[in-house]
């Protein structure tokens, strides 16, 4: 069992003020797989007065040097791929293959994508008699989750670093281990002493602590809904810039001109992907109704063939949830489905086959001829669980779509690419694949209504921790 004692301040690993640990369990047999110091109030303190004091110098650093250290930090992560694929698929579930190219491939991208960036990107212009500059917003919190733990604090934390602000890291309780690894990478790239810090504890004590500190100018937080609300009341008070990437409930569009087969395999996919676990799943497949059965019939072919099981075991398509208390969470989900009358096609709240009981599974659910009221419908369920949903015409389709909460992503299929993007732009989401259109880092990644505010990745991401300043200049006098 592994045991991490300290945290990264000021350049140096120190034990913690906080008495206490957390448990860090393994999702495939439950068994303790580390602990993790509980930070308290001094530690959240400790960290960002480090971050304060190093900012001065770090947002002065010219763009080239700290484009340097992200490149460095990049360089770091590639070497040790294998080991922090194995650390991430060990305490929070994805099949080891997956987390190689998605878990460690998409957050190394990150920091070279922000490195390159740098080299070009337009922090001055001029505009009239005035030159707007762009500079570091200050000392930025980072508070991230456990489904992609390491994308999500690349996303924050090369964005940050490149635009000049010092971080502060408080990562996910659940699934830790990855940014401590993180830690050792940006130590040993000698980045300076408290331009990166990293202290772990639970949200409404170390996270709250810091969301409520003064000397912090941001807070990027990524999670529930429900936390993403306290942090953004929290921070009001100090009138800290906020960004918040939060639920989601996404509906795929299939459209009747398209290729049926190749789009409910898409969607399944889609919705299935890191066991539903992933923000933007598309979990509503919404169908023309008088296609409804053909669709059914297909989707519940493709759940069949996931196989539920060890994710180390490279035949496994489907890894166990992250903890017990998911595992649970979307168990009553199903059962509540049931219960409110939603026919259940495949799968369901029983434990899957030929699995360790004591992992966290959950087996590869659907439910067909969904109402789109119904609890399943609306609420974020967090596991493979895709709802079948049947519709008029495009105009139901489009209103269907838009009807929950929360407007993160979105999915339209057709037979062509055009027909596709007209539906999609009725869309009231951030994001929206046309045609199963793959993931890009380089594109802006957030959500309208509930699902938060401010865009991550690409330059969209770092330009949410810049500031504007405007200089004006007196006309030079007519000659
Ligand atoms: P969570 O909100 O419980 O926790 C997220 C992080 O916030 C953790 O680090 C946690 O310790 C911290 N936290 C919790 N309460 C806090 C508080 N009061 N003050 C400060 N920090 C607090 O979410 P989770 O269970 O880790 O993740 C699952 C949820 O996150 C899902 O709802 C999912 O949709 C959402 N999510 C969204 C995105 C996105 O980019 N939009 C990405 C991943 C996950």
């Amino acid at each position: 069992m592994e045991q991490r004692t300290q945290f990264y301040i000021d350049g140096q690993w120190l034990a913690p003020a906080g008495k206490g640990s957390i448990e860090v369990f393994s999702p495939t047999d439950g068994a303790l797989l580390a602990t993790i110091p509980q930070g308290n109030a001094a530690d959240a303190d400790a960290a960002v007065m480090a971050a304060r004091r190093a900012f001065d110098a770090w947002s002065a650093t010219p763009a080239a040097e700290r484009a340097a250290f992200l490149k460095k930090i990049q360089e770091g992560l590639k070497a040790r791929t294998d080991e922090i694929a194995r650390t991430i698929t060990l305490e929070m579930g994805m099949p080891y293959k997956m987390s190689q190219r998605i878990q460690v491939g998409s957050p190394t991208a990150s920091f070279g994508m922000y490195s390159k960036m740098l080299a070009d990107f337009p922090f001055e212009e001029r505009v009239g008699n005035s030159k707007v500059v762009r500079e570091a917003v200050g000392v930025v919190v980072a508070i991230t989750p456990w489904n992609y733990p390491l994308h999500q604090i690349a996303a924050k934390v090369a964005a940050a670093l490149g635009a000049g602000c010092t971080v502060v890291l408080k990562p996910s309780e659940v699934a830790p281990l990855n940014a401590f690894l993180l830690a050792e990478i940006i130590d040993a790239a000698g980045v300076p002493a408290g331009v990166f810090n990293l202290v772990t504890g639970y949200g409404p004590a170390i996270g709250e602590a810091l969301v409520t500190h003064r000397e912090v100018d941001m807070v990027s937080f990524t999670g529930s809904t429900r936390a993403g609300t306290r942090v953004s009341e929290l921070a009001s008070a100090t009138v800290k810039r906020v960004a918040l990437e939060l639920g989601g409930k996404s509906a795929a569009i299939i459209l009747d001109d398209a290729d049926f087969k190749v789009a409910v395999k898409g969607v399944v996919g889609n919705c299935y992907l890191n066991s539903g676990q992933t923000c933007t799943a598309h979990t509503r497949m919404l169908v023309p109704a008088t296609r409804y059965a053909e669709a059914a019939q297909i989707a519940v072919e493709v759940a069949r063939a996931y196989r539920p099981g060890d994710p180390m075991n490279p035949e496994t398509s489907l890894g166990p949830l992250a903890s017990k208390m998911q595992q649970d969470r979307v168990r009553d989900f199903i059962a509540k489905g049931m219960a409110e009358g939603c026919e259940l096609l495949t799968g369901g709240a029983e434990l899957p086959k030929d699995i360790n009981p004591a992992g966290y599974y959950v087996a590869p659910t659907i439910f067909g001829k969904v109402n789109p009221d119904s609890t399943i419908a609306r609420e974020e369920i967090f596991g493979p669980v895709l709802s079948i949903i049947t519709y008029t015409d495009e105009d139901d389709a489009v209103r269907i779509a838009n009807s929950t909460v929360y407007g993160l992503a979105g999915g339209v299929w057709s037979a062509t690419d055009e027909h596709a993007e007209q539906v999609a732009r009725r869309l009231r989401t951030g994001q929206v694949e046309i045609n199963g259109g793959p993931f890009n880092i380089y594109a802006p990644f957030g959500g309208y209504k509930q699902s938060g505010n401010g865009r991550e990745l690409g330059k969209y991401g770092l330009e949410d921790f810049l500031e504007y300043k405007a200089m004006q200049f007196r006309p030079a006098p007519k000659a």
